[in-house]
């Protein structure tokens, strides 16, 4: 010890990232919150080793392509849970923007309304029924590159995902 050096640090150790948490309603449940967003951010992704992986470019050098798993699409839209008070991304099958006429069509601005999310069923694999409620709550946008850096942070390992499903 007697001449050992000490390991100064001066630089503050930064907090691990943001806590994102994906929102994919269990039966009985639901996602509810403010939309921040005005565009659902869709990506192609694997479902591996029992956690969602996006698919990469070029695909031959995709884990998930080589390992000739199925390609799923996921639709992600940053919303404000008034519960929390926390942004979070509302995790979001085809089937349920294509069953909801606002986010199919696209024609009109989203942030500010607001989403509900729920299972048609009993069942954890039963369809996602999504509904925006038109009447818009004023709500700063969150920016597009923001999901962006949430889902790359979090496929990253860098921040911590806890995903309801
Ligand atoms: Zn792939």
């Amino acid at each position: 010890m007697g001449h050992a050096e000490v390991n100064w640090s001066d630089e503050v150790p930064q907090r691990r990232g943001a806590f994102v948490k994906v929102l994919n309603p269990r039966p009985g449940q639901e996602v509810r919150g403010i939309v921040c967003c005005n565009t659902i951010r869709g990506v192609l992704t694997h479902y591996r080793m029992r956690r969602t992986i996006p698919c990469t470019l070029p695909r031959n050098e995709c884990v998930g392509c080589q390992d000739r798993l199925s390609q799923r699409w996921k639709g992600y839209l940053p919303i404000l849970v008034p519960s929390t008070g926390q942004v979070a991304l509302a995790e979001l099958t085809p089937e349920a923007i294509r069953g909801c006429p606002i986010a199919r069509d696209g024609k009109q601005p989203i942030a500010g309304m607001i989403l509900v999310c729920r299972r048609a069923g009993p069942s954890p694999n039963s369809r996602q029924v999504l509904t925006l409620d038109p009447t818009l709550v004023p709500l700063p946008a969150v920016r597009y590159q923001d999901v962006d850096q949430l889902l790359l942070r979090m496929w990253a390992g860098e921040s911590h995902a806890e995903v309801m499903e």
